[in-house]
């Protein structure tokens, strides 16, 4: 597995890089926005470890340039614990999870792990969770061998929760994904279908889960929670 680490601060950098190494991943690292952004845009990395304060272009308008280039490269957003806003928008524009400094190297790689496995997990038809199992071929969601009945809307929203479980989603990322058109960015559609998928979940599943299987999580969108 080859990643791309673009951090300035030699000090993360270095033990990022050392700690990722010694966990068996191929390593390339890069201090600087402009440079990292060529790097990465000529491709060959399996996960890119991106910096958000950067000298050159800063992290955000390197994932910004890849994105319109259409270099899917998965991305971990590096971020500072005051930079909530960033980090949404990080999501928004195509970020596939964040880690806020500090951090444990065990963590990255923990999340690179989760990430490269779910992302050879969108290949797959059959989706489990906890005791929530999803199939796309007869369109059902089960918990504990009882369906639940969804519309096709509501369908397509668990699935895009179910597959990036533990991660958390925008609500803009959702309603691209899901609806898939411009909306007004005000719109409740996307709490509406997520209070009517949980009213859903309780009414077959009563007692069964302490508490719903899709988080709030405040200021940020939702997550389903990796169930055991
Ligand atoms: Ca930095």
């Amino acid at each position: 597995m080859k990643i791309l680490v673009i951090e300035d601060e030699k000090k993360i950098s270095d033990f990022v890089c050392s700690g990722l190494t010694e966990r068996g991943f191929d390593v390339e690292a890069c201090d600087n926005g402009n440079s990292g952004f060529e790097l990465a845009r000529r491709g060959g990395h399996d996960v890119i470890v991106l910096d958000l304060m950067l000298p050159g272009r800063d992290g955000l308008s390197v994932l910004r340039g890849l994105r319109e280039e259409g270099v899917p490269t998965p991305v971990i957003l590096l971020t500072a614990r005051n930079e909530l806003g960033d980090r949404i928008e990080g999501l928004n524009l195509g970020a596939d999870d964040y880690l806020a400094k500090p951090f444990y190297v065990e963590e990255l790689a923990a999340r690179i792990q989760a990430l490269l496995r779910r992302l050879s997990g969108e290949r797959q038809n059959v989706v489990q969770v906890g005791p929530f199992k999803l199939d796309r071929i007869t369109r059902e969601v089960t918990s504990r061998g009882r369906t639940i009945e969804l519309t096709p809307r509501e369908f397509a929203l668990v699935e895009y929760l179910m597959r990036s479980a533990g991660r958390v989603l925008t609500r803009t990322q959702i309603l691209e994904h899901v609806w898939g058109y411009d909306f007004d960015p005000n719109t409740n559609v996307v709490d509406a279908c997520i209070q009517r998928i949980r009213r859903k979940i309780e009414s077959i599943d009563a007692g069964a889960q302490a508490d719903s299987p899709i988080e709030s999580v405040r200021g940020v969108g939702y997550r389903f929670r990796q169930l055991p």
